[in-house]
């Protein structure tokens, strides 16, 4: 697959000449048309394969179809296991979010509730978070993701690992079950597999 074969709006493929890439990577080449023909998908896939890519792109493109977001409330939810990982997520999706004008905040648990709660305030399309702290936001009324119909669920074993299952499921609730859903994991243990049976619907599996 190469990148003029899939239909990126301009300005995601300004952003990509410019930070040089030349080719997509192997799992970019499976997820883009799974994920931009609106189909849920299972990756299992490590962290430097391009992973973040291969859902932040489409993530954008469907936020970029939503009407507009005056509300502020987030339309793609990204949850992912500690801060770093989250973190590194916006790094990576930062001068795309820029070029297509959607705005990424990230909330996790560890630090002071205040900063987090007024970026929220201010307005979002993209939330990375932790599943503790997002939790919490949601119970708190801080957030609201009645507007969330993409979601994605990053390194789902290391979540796991670290005892989120409860909240990722109170989370998922929460979400309309008419989204669209990408699960990666870099294991494809039995707990992760109930996971993405729970809420995934006829997803397409790639392996790298
Ligand atoms: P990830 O596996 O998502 O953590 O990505 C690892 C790194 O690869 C990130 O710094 C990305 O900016 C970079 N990257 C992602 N896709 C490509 C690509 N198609 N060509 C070159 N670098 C890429």
């Amino acid at each position: 697959l190469a990148f003029d074969e899939v239909q990126f709006p301009a300005s995601i493929q300004h952003v990509m000449q410019r930070l040089g890439y030349v080719r997509p990577t192997a799992i970019q080449s499976q997820a883009w048309p799974i994920l931009l023909h609106g189909n849920d998908l299972v990756g299992i896939a490590q962290t430097g394969s391009g992973k973040t890519l291969s859902f932040l792109l489409p993530a954008l493109i469907h936020a970029n179809g939503q009407t507009d977001n005056r509300s502020g409330d987030p339309l793609v939810l990204i949850l992912a296991p500690t801060r770093e990982l989250a973190q590194q997520i916006q790094v990576v999706g930062a001068d795309f979010c820029a070029a297509t004008r959607m705005r990424s905040t990230c909330v996790y648990g560890g630090a002071p509730k205040p900063p987090q709660q007024r970026e929220i305030k201010y307005g979002l399309e993209i939330c990375i978070a932790t599943p503790g702290r997002l939790l919490d936001f949601v119970r708190e009324k801080t957030i609201n993701l009645d507007r969330v119909t993409f979601l994605v669920l990053d390194e789902a074993d290391r979540m796991l690992d670290m005892g989120f299952e409860p909240q990722i499921r109170k989370i998922i609730k929460c979400i309309r079950s008419d989204r669209q859903t990408a699960m990666f994991s870099a294991t494809w243990p039995k707990e992760v597999q109930k996971l993405a049976s729970d809420f995934m619907t006829n997803a397409s599996h790639i392996t790298l």
